[in-house]
């Protein structure tokens, strides 16, 4: 397995939509199983493809520290109900948070690792990763959530940050990886 470089707010494929997979092939799982360790080594909870630059219709989430990993291919919300808000990060925008208010409980329908149908209902933190994931898939950010003015604080701070980013890319460091995160970043 090897940890890939994380695109970070910038880089255009973040905004592309992706392609439904068509099967879970052997390069994909080896895809998935990158995703998962690149996720673990950035201390995220969740991550989908444009965010290490493919165009995939695939996430991987784990909300609870490695215990419940999830790998997500074409996954989709089949049903929402009541409104939840609450913070979120990514990992595309490190050190920006901002409220988002999603729908608090979901159905999420997608493919699992080997390609078979599965659907999930979900609460609380995993729905609200797996509605921030599947945004990613379609070129959507949390902050295109947030109001004028908390964009505008989030994008000013952001624009602080960004230098430390050269060519849109997170390498995620070994210091990086010691280092203990208070923030979920998604
Ligand atoms: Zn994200």
């Amino acid at each position: 397995m090897s940890i890939l470089d994380i695109r970070v707010l910038g880089d255009p494929v973040l905004r592309q939509e992706t392609k439904p997979v068509a099967a879970v092939t052997d390069d994909l799982r080896k895809l998935i199983d990158d995703m998962f360790e690149t996720m673990h080594a950035a201390k995220g909870i969740g991550l989908a493809a444009p965010q290490v630059g493919r165009l995939e219709r695939i996430a991987v989430v784990d909300v609870e520290g490695g215990k419940q990993p999830i790998a997500l291919v074409n996954p989709e919300i089949v049903a929402r109900e009541g409104t939840a808000k609450a913070e979120e990060g990514c990992l595309s925008i490190p050190e920006v948070f901002g409220d988002v208010e999603r729908p608090a409980t979901v159905v999420l329908r997608a493919l699992d690792r080997d390609g078979k149908p599965f659907e999930m209902p979900a609460t609380e933190l995993l729905a609200r990763c797996f509605q921030h994931e599947i945004d990613h898939l379609h070129g959507k950010l949390f902050i295109d959530y947030l109001s004028v003015l908390k964009r505008r604080a989030a994008l000013a701070k952001w624009s602080k940050q960004k230098d430390r980013y050269p060519g849109f890319i997170r390498r995620i460091t070994a210091e990086e990886v010691a280092q203990h995160h208070h923030d979920e970043e998604l």
